[in-house]
């Protein structure tokens, strides 16, 4: 079973965007999360800062800035906050084509959680809609296999 902490986890999304932190993701957050330091903190009711480790030890997160700004992108779109979404893209200048590691686009993401709004916000920006994440797959793609008939339609008029 995977933790159920996972949509609200800020280090997950890390797990999801760096090859080499996968190893966290398997051991913990699909594996042994009720051991996990972070899975603790949370269900204690306290903050969980970024830099806490599953096991417990504290890392300095060196990252660049842009890299910084695609994870606050994919974080929006994993909490549905479409205006927070839309200021990191038209300020900051996110990539609106960047992918995590397994292929996903911020577009196949608000997809994946069924966001008609995010979806919406995210074509106004004129992402790449013919990208495919690890599985070959497509937004359009991922629309279709949730048998999600508004995402089918609104995708489909983009092309
Ligand atoms: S890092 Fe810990 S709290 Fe976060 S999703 Fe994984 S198991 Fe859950």
């Amino acid at each position: 079973m995977a933790c159920s902490h996972i949509s609200s986890c800020e280090l997950f999304v890390q797990f999801a965007l760096n090859p080499a932190l996968e190893i966290w993701k398997k051991a913990y957050c699909n594996g042994e999360y009720i051991a996990c330091a972070r899975y603790v903190t949370a269900r204690k009711g306290q903050l969980v800062p970024l830099s806490l480790l599953p096991n417990g030890k504290k890392i300095t997160i060196n990252r660049s800035q842009d890299e910084l700004a695609t994870t606050a992108l994919f974080n929006c779109i994993a909490k549905d906050r479409t205006r927070m979404a839309a200021s990191l893209i038209k300020t900051v200048g996110v990539d609106i084509n960047a992918s995590n590691v397994e292929g996903t686009t911020a577009l196949m993401a608000a997809v994946e959680i069924g966001s008609i709004d995010m979806v919406k916000l995210l074509l106004g920006f004129k992402p790449d809609t013919s990208k495919t994440n690890i599985h070959g797959q497509t937004a359009f793609d991922l629309a279709l296999e949730k048998n999600d008939a508004a995402l089918v339609k609104l995708l489909k008029r983009v092309g």
